[in-house]
């Protein structure tokens, strides 16, 4: 049982006309700069998504952020460690009925809050666009608003929560928890990363972790002393080696290694190295063998060198599971009856799907707009997604509200 024509048209015909005004809603988006935890941008975003939604009847829980590790913050991605620790927010609208559906968005981008991508350029034929978040997220936000106003607009009054956090870019540390608590008392999760290429639907995902390994040696005068010292850096050498034999591609198993650290000048035998590091397995045994190959490398404290392994493996792996696939053959069938067509491929992007649908909730995400470059200064979206996928959500939106999913053929 479909969403009925006539309800299709009603949307098409709320939504359409409001081209124009989605590209001026986009420009203003992208012009706040929301990366690397930049509060005030973080803050005006949020206000202003936030005022939308509740426009719409929705009441606001705030989630303190929790703390992250503080090795990863060596990395140099996230912002000074005086900011405030990244708030997360839902806003639910109550409505009759059920099955609940758990929309999940991140306003924070990749880019920095002071670097010169920072507007959004449409390209002399009006097709396409660029502008720092443009599909990553801020087109996908904007689609979401667009889809629960224009179902408002046409009386479909259906109940869901828009889980809007801002340190996705940066691994969701301080909102996973927030996250986790709220996914199990959902029906459908479905969050709004960009579409793959060719608009294609990511229906499995890698998971990822972090890790950082550290070598302590001891110093010495690289001329007169050489043979005192013991280099930190031969030694995480030697522990990289290892290192990189871990990756196994017809596992899909994969390891890079960077940044790195180590030494202070080169007459001096350097007595401590560092090394960061992302792991990307398909399933739970990948991230297990991972994990216990990881900490095997690690030697007693006393030893000299000695090794130390710390890792955090934040975002679980995302198989196809029956039900996340009922959810992304009904969001098919949406577009199919729209004229649109909705491919499926896997990924080894990562995204808070992974963690919607390890806490229990079958997760479709990306259900975005179409665009690429995604964390790059040529950052694009392709402008007519914005109506078109804005209706595919409002439909599917509706879909799930009123059926659920599609019985398995
Ligand atoms: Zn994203």
């Amino acid at each position: 049982m479909s969403t009925q024509g006539p309800l299709i048209e009603m949307l098409r015909g709320a939504i359409e006309p409001r081209r124009d005004e989605m590209i001026a809603d986009l420009a203003r988006f992208v012009a706040i700069p929301t990366g690397r935890n930049h509060a005030p941008g973080l803050d005006e975003f949020r206000a202003l998504v936030t005022a939308r939604l509740e426009a719409l009847g929705a009441r606001t829980e705030s989630f303190p952020g929790d703390s992250k590790p503080s090795w990863l913050s060596d990395e140099g991605n996230p912002g000074p460690s005086s900011s405030p620790l990244p708030v997360s927010v839902a806003c639910t609208r109550d409505a009759p009925g059920t099955p609940r559906i758990l929309l999940a968005g991140h306003l924070d981008t990749v880019f920095d809050p002071r670097g010169s991508f920072q507007r959004l350029t449409i390209a002399p034929d009006g097709r396409t666009a660029t502008g720092p978040g443009v599909v990553d997220m801020k087109g996908g936000i904007l689609i979401a608003l667009v889809a629960l106003e224009s179902l408002a607009q046409c009386g479909v009054d259906l109940p869901w929560t828009f889980f809007l956090n801002s340190d996705e870019e940066t691994g969701t540390y301080h909102s996973a928890s927030a996250l986790r608590r709220l996914s199990p008392r959902y029906a459908y999760g479905i969050a709004l990363e960009p579409a793959l290429p060719g608009g294609a639907l990511a229906i499995e995902r890698k998971g990822s972790g972090q890790f950082m390994i550290e070598s302590r040696g001891l110093a010495a005068h690289a001329g007169r002393d050489f043979f005192a010292g013991e280099s930190a850096v031969y030694a995480l050498a030697a522990v990289l080696t290892r290192v990189a034999s871990m990756s196994d591609q017809d596992r899909g198993l994969t390891v890079n290694v960077g940044p790195l650290k180590g030494g202070e000048a080169a007459n001096i035998v350097p007595d401590y190295a560092a090394a960061w590091g992302n792991v990307r397995f398909p399933d739970p045994r990948g991230a297990d063998e991972l994990a216990a190959s990881l900490d095997a490398l690690a030697t007693a404290p006393d030893d000299m060198p000695s090794i130390t392994v710390r890792r955090s493996f934040n975002r679980p792996a995302k198989p196809i599971t029956p039900a996340a696939e009922r959810l992304a053959l009904t969001a098919r069938r949406c577009a199919e009856s729209l004229g649109q067509s909705l491919p499926f491929a896997a990924t080894g992007g990562v995204c808070d799907g992974n963690i919607m649908q390890d806490a229990g909730l079958p997760t479709i995400d990306s259900m975005g707009v179409r665009g690429g470059g995604l964390h790059t200064s040529g950052e694009w979206i392709e402008l007519d997604s914005l109506t078109e996928r804005a209706l595919l959500l409002a439909v599917l939106l509706e879909h799930l509200a009123r059926a659920g999913t599609d019985e398995p053929r």
